[in-house]
């Protein structure tokens, strides 16, 4: 029973159940067919006796039967008594001998020799002191017939009934199963190819296959997610890091090789100090990306002004205010993760200072425009030519390496971009080659 398939084991909980209901059935059939059977010869008695009562008349002692009397009928045979019990008129069926006194209305049975029979007396009177006995007398019905009858087809119908029950169940059992077997498919097949990418895809319903579908389907996505947040991460770092770790090495061998003066034993530990500040950034950014990716790290969005977020990240990092300007006056309400934001403004910001000219200028604003909130921060630095205007968004791409500081890896319009998606907005840009650019967050408002 372990080891039986449940569509099996349910199949036969139906035919057991369904043979013990017929069955069942059967007895309660069989209990009441004899007195059914019973009853319905006792009321054709009462019936036959009773009728015959007004075609009785006695005057001055004289029986007189009238043309309606029925002395035989259905097998009841009607007999008259006198008062004394002699009998006036019917025939006694040959096999009825018992001496059954008379009772008056009282339909019994009365065994007489093997025979069993049914009697019913009415006492007909005639005046205060005379009468007659009206007799019916049947033979009592055969009731193990009937029995017998019901058991034969009984017999013949069980298996049958049986039979078409466990196909009717195994048929719906099975088609009630078949999304499971989907499901199941679909899981080992994930599970044998390690392809993430299935989905068992039922259509959307509410009974409890559909919702175990959507389900599994939601958390494989979770996971494909999630593992290719991993993949991805390990890829960039092992190929990133490559970089910083051979300068360090080569570096560090150079430094054994030959003797280096004092200040260029400084030089190479500052070289190596940068190296080293740079790799454990872009672990930390890389980390951070990675968490919103898989969910590991979740947005807390709230109400939030971004006007007064632009004026506590400019005090915070102590932006130079002749070169960096903001205009925030009004109040700007939108569904948002401050932390978040503030990363986002201050990379911003950080690559307008880092791509400008010397002495150059950057402008922060907060405004609504379109029923959308707009962050934007424009500088007039080296501005990027529109072919490079696509790539910059993506993980390690740096239009020319060399410039800004080390510390670049290409990595913070990446997570930029990836903290507008997380609050539903977009980015956008404008930029002439040696004139500057504007990037441009877009949010949707807050509802009031
Ligand atoms: P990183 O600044 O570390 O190199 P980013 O992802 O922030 O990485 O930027 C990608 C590239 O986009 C930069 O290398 C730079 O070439 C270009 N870029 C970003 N911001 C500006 C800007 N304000 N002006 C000119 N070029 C920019």
């Amino acid at each position: 029973m372990k080891n039986m398939s449940v569509k099996l084991k349910i199949t036969l909980w139906i035919t057991v159940l369904m043979a013990a209901l017929f069955v069942l059935l059967l007895l309660f059939m069989l209990g009441i067919s004899r007195q059914v059977v019973y009853q319905t010869a006792m009321q054709n008695l009462s019936d036959t006796v009773q009728n015959n009562v007004s075609e009785v008349t006695l005057t001055d002692g004289k029986l007189q039967l009238g043309e309606g009397f029925v002395y035989y009928h259905s097998g009841i045979s009607v007999l008259v008594y006198s008062q004394n019990e002699t009998l006036l008129a019917g025939q006694v069926p040959v096999t009825f001998v018992a001496q059954e006194p008379f009772e008056s209305g009282r339909t019994r049975a009365v065994l007489s020799g093997n025979e069993s029979y049914l009697v019913m007396d009415l006492w007909v009177p005639a005046g205060w002191d005379s009468g007659v006995w009206l007799r019916g007398v049947v033979e009592a019905p055969d009731y193990r017939s009937t029995v017998r009858n019901l058991l034969y087809v009984a017999l013949f119908a069980l298996p049958i009934f049986i039979l078409l029950t466990a196909i009717g169940g195994w048929m719906i059992v099975k088609r009630t199963f078949h999304p499971l077997d989907t499901i199941t498919k679909t899981a080992s097949t994930i599970n044998e190819a390690r392809d993430l990418s299935g989905r068992i895809g039922l259509p959307p319903g509410k009974d409890e296959f559909s919702r175990l579908a959507a389900a599994f389907d939601g958390m494989f996505e979770r996971l494909e997610a999630s593992f290719e947040a991993e993949r991805q991460f390990t890829a960039d770092a092992s190929h990133e890091l490559r970089t910083p770790v051979s300068i360090i090495k080569g570096a560090c061998e150079y430094a054994e090789k030959y003797d280096e003066t004092e200040e260029e034993r400084k030089e190479t530990l500052d070289m190596i100090h940068r190296q080293a500040d740079k790799m454990s950034s872009m672990i930390a950014q890389l980390l951070r990306m990675t968490r919103l990716e898989q969910g590991t790290e979740v947005a807390r969005m709230e109400k939030t002004d971004l006007a007064q977020l632009a004026r506590s990240v400019c005090a915070e990092q102590g932006y130079d205010a002749e070169h960096v300007h903001l205009e925030a006056d009004k109040p700007v309400i939108v569904r948002a993760d401050a932390a978040l934001l503030s990363r986002l403004l201050q990379n911003l910001v950080g690559n307008a200072i880092k791509y400008g000219k010397p002495g150059g200028h950057v402008w922060i604003s907060v405004r609504c425009a379109a029923g959308e909130a707009l962050l934007s921060v424009r500088d007039d630095g080296i501005g990027i030519a529109p072919e490079q205007q696509e790539k910059i968004w993506q993980r390690f791409y740096q239009v020319d390496a060399s410039r800004g500081d080390e510390s670049g890896a290409g990595l913070g319009l990446s997570m930029v971009q990836q903290i507008a998606q997380i609050h539903g907005g977009r980015m956008t840009l404008e930029s002439i080659l040696g004139v500057g650019s504007d990037f441009t967050l877009h949010l949707p408002l807050a509802e009031m």
